[in-house]
């Protein structure tokens, strides 16, 4: 198939909820992307943040290969030698998390902790965040703010409200005895990349002790070395009831998991499942990617990696920029106006990055990135953000 074949089917036959790129990648290695063409693309997206080990990481290739010659698929009623390695390991990451529920994604992983804190607590109300994003299943729909995701879906859940983010006291009112769970990112990924205050986490923790409900922390964009710490609770000292995660869990097969703590009860046979959840496929390849992430120690990478490259974005003298946020090569650069065309001309250049609401750049390289690579990157952005391109439609 050429490159026009290509398009003209997608565009003829994809359900439509996507808006479309005009390059077509078939390969990856590290922190590049490849087009069909064999031009090469420096990926600070990472497919949303799911490529933290970069494309292609020869680990994770070799156990996928092997594991897939060996046993693909397996319910969980059955054990099986990679599901318990992976459950040893990723039960090991967070004290006092020592339980495990294995799906396919985000979503899956958000709706799983919402439904066990509901079955936990016998308490239906769930707060959230203003800004939140937690997934587009009707749960995790229900949990997040943004009316784009929301609008023409409703009824979403009963029993769920929003508080305003880093706001201690608007949590004070919204947690009451009759909320099951408060669920939160420690820092806001599709909502503009928003990191907490400490004393707000602190305070999370404290009041939803006080009235006896449980916090989930969504950690699904923030997890597994993308802030500087293995999951960003580890900046703050917090330990929450449930943390879900999913993204780069396994190296870029798609698999999510809630690791669960002590608070939550009433996890009986039959009360939750999935078909493919804990897959020996995905397991072998979830094994690999946190050794990976361990003897590359990716944690350590992505916290000197994101402190250089956001000294490099605040040295950037452009009148567009109202600020550089960020942690670990989790960063914002907030616009005074729309972000789209900025996208566009870096695409042009042979960058790939995110927008996080209408007005931020979102940069969520791959963790292997390299110096000269990140140099690249900035270069090309101090030349795009000369230019002001306001007024381009999106
Ligand atoms: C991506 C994301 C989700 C949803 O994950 P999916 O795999 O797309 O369902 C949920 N929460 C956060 C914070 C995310 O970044």
């Amino acid at each position: 198939m050429n490159a026009s074949e290509i398009i003209e089917i997608e565009s003829r036959h994809a359900a439509g909820v996507y808006g479309k790129q005009p390059i077509i990648f078939v390969r990856g290695q590290g922190a590049l992307l490849f087009d069909i063409d064999g031009v090469e693309y420096l990926d600070c997206a990472s497919g949303h943040g799911v490529a933290n080990l970069g494309h292609a990481h020869p680990k994770v290739v070799e156990a996928i290969y092997k594991q897939a010659s060996t046993l693909i698929t397996l319910f969980e009623t059955f054990p099986n030698d990679q599901r318990a390695a992976l459950m040893k390991k990723i039960t090991a990451l967070v004290p006092g998390l020592d339980r495990v529920f294995f799906c396919n994604s985000g979503t899956e992983a958000v709706e799983a902790a919402l439904k066990f804190t509901r079955i936990s607590m016998g308490r239906k109300n769930v707060a959230a965040a203003m800004r939140a994003f937690h997934g587009r299943t009707f749960g995790a729909l229900s949990a997040t703010f943004n009316r784009k995701y929301r609008d023409g879906f409703e009824p979403l859940v009963p029993g769920f409200s929003h508080v305003p983010y880093n706001n201690i006291e608007a949590l004070e009112k919204a947690i009451t005895t009759e909320t099951a769970a408060f669920i939160l990112e420690v820092v806001q990924g599709e909502g503009g990349v928003y990191i907490a205050d400490a004393a707000y986490l602190q305070a999370a923790r404290r009041i939803c002790d006080a009235r006896g409900a449980l916090l989930i922390v969504d950690e699904i964009q923030s997890g597994f070395g993308r802030t500087g710490k293995l999951f960003a609770v580890q900046h703050f000292g917090l330990t929450p009831d449930l943390l879900c995660c999913a993204k780069s869990l396994a190296g870029g097969v798609p698999m999510g998991a809630v690791l669960i703590g002590p608070a939550v009860k009433n996890l009986t046979p039959g009360a939750h499942g999935s078909t493919f959840g804990g897959n020996p496929l995905a397991c072998a390849a979830g094994v690999a990617a946190l050794t990976a992430i361990e003897e590359e120690d990716l944690p350590r990478q992505a916290a000197e990696k994101g402190a250089y490259l956001m000294e490099k974005l605040r040295q950037i003298e452009s009148p567009l920029i109202r600020e550089v946020r960020g942690l670990g090569l989790m960063v914002g650069i907030e616009l005074k106006q729309k972000a789209a065309p900025y996208l566009k001309a870096l695409q042009e250049k042979r960058i790939i990055a995110l927008n996080a609401g209408m007005t931020v750049i979102r940069l969520l390289p791959p963790l292997v990135i390299t110096i000269e690579q990140i140099d690249h990157l900035v270069a090309v952005l101090v030349n795009v953000l000369k230019v002001d391109i306001a007024g381009e439609k999106e």
